[in-house]
């Protein structure tokens, strides 16, 4: 019995060796598009490919590993780029069949990279740090776009049996976002002459899918989602707004989890199943202008706040797959407007004036966001 066993074992060491060879992957070259805020870059390769990442400074670059793998003889090993992001592309064959593709930064905020099927490629998303004062520019197709926003949909999250996060004084994030929602949509109304509908502007519950249906049958332009943050952390605090992308920031992935009542490693699972949205998101071009629309929000927010509060911590643009953006046809962002799990921001969550000085400010964003001719003459 034991002699049978032992050949069986034997062939099983021997596969591996083989099959090793006919699995590798070859690296077919390299494709890039330049945009206003990010650089993207294409891999493209014959096959499934597994990855180690890296960045390293002097010169600044962020290197990829892709094993076992072959650079194609045909492929360029060196593509320039030269936009604002990235100087070039160069790849080399390293020992035990890695290659080795390096992206010479020029400028550098974040980067985010995720795989592809039908064909294969790893695709890479290079953000620049000044991309703050290029969400001020709006090229002229979202231009005229704006000049079109007349209706806005305000989503407050959760509600009903869904109280969202809980405070340590019991506070709940379905009752400040209400509050906050209804008063920022009576100053778009009233102040700013736009239309608003709500996703609920009572104590319901609502599916996360219905509110962007609702956003998408009414035809808004806009789409905001209000929400208060929550982490096990008691320290944690500050302010944070995201736009529907896929990430790998571990913080960002949990957060979403939460907001989409999943667990993280479903939430894991999500975004590999949802890749498919990127291309939406490609198709649609409403990426770019999200993210502008929520660095205005952010910053106006971060602004506005600080004037009269101490500690007010700004966490910045973020991005994730949050359910309730996935299918919007218009920009669309989420707002964490503050901890409601941090002592000293419940406190002031729970209060009418800090509310009231966030929906003042979320306003303001929008309008900022919505007023191109008066940031065309500030930034020509
Ligand atoms: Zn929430």
């Amino acid at each position: 019995m034991k002699r049978t066993l032992f050949v069986p074992l034997l062939l099983v060491l021997f596969l591996p060796g083989y099959s090793k060879a006919s699995n590798e992957v070859t690296v077919k070259g390299f494709r890039y598009w330049s945009s206003e805020s990010y650089t993207r870059v294409v891999i493209d390769v014959d096959r499934p490919v597994k990855f180690t990442q890296n960045r390293l400074s002097d010169p600044d670059r962020l290197y990829f590993d892709l094993s076992n793998c072959r650079l194609s003889k045909k492929t360029k090993p060196v593509v320039p780029v030269g936009d604002r992001i990235l100087k070039k592309i160069r790849a080399g064959q390293l020992k035990n069949e890695v290659v080795r593709v390096v992206l010479d930064l020029q400028e550098f905020q974040t980067f985010n990279v995720f795989t592809l099927k039908d064909p294969h490629r790893v695709v890479i998303d290079v953000f620049g740090n000044r991309v703050e004062k290029s969400v001020l520019t709006l090229n002229s197709e979202e231009r005229k776009r704006l000049e079109g926003i007349k209706r806005v949909v305000i989503d407050p999250g959760h509600g009903g049996k869904d109280p969202g996060a809980i405070g340590p004084n019991r506070l709940k994030e379905k009752d400040v976002v209400l509050a906050v929602a209804k008063k920022l949509g009576k100053i778009l109304k009233e102040k700013h002459n736009i239309e608003v509908i709500f996703t609920r502007d009572r104590d319901v519950f609502i599916p996360l899918e219905e509110r962007t249906a609702i956003a998408n049958s009414k035809k808004a332009d806009l789409f905001i989602s209000i929400h208060a943050n929550a982490s096990r952390r008691r320290k944690a605090r500050g302010i944070e707004t995201y736009f529907l992308n896929w990430t790998n920031n571990r913080e960002a992935i949990r957060v979403a989890a939460r907001e989409n009542a999943i667990s993280v490693d479903k939430m894991k699972q999500a975004q590999d199943e949802l890749q498919m949205i990127l291309r939406d998101l490609a198709r649609d071009n409403k990426k770019d202008e999200s993210m502008k629309l929520a660095y205005n929000v952010q910053n106006s927010m971060v602004d506005s706040l600080s004037r009269d509060y101490k500690r007010v911590i700004d966490l910045g643009v973020k991005q994730a797959l949050f359910y309730v953006l996935v299918g919007a046809r218009m920009p669309s962002i989420l707002i964490e407007v503050s901890f409601i799990s941090n002592y000293e921001e419940e406190k002031r969550l729970a209060g009418k004036r800090y509310k009231d000085r966030i929906a003042e400010a979320i306003a303001k964003g929008v309008n900022r966001y919505t007023a191109p001719s008066k940031l065309a003459k500030r930034y020509q």
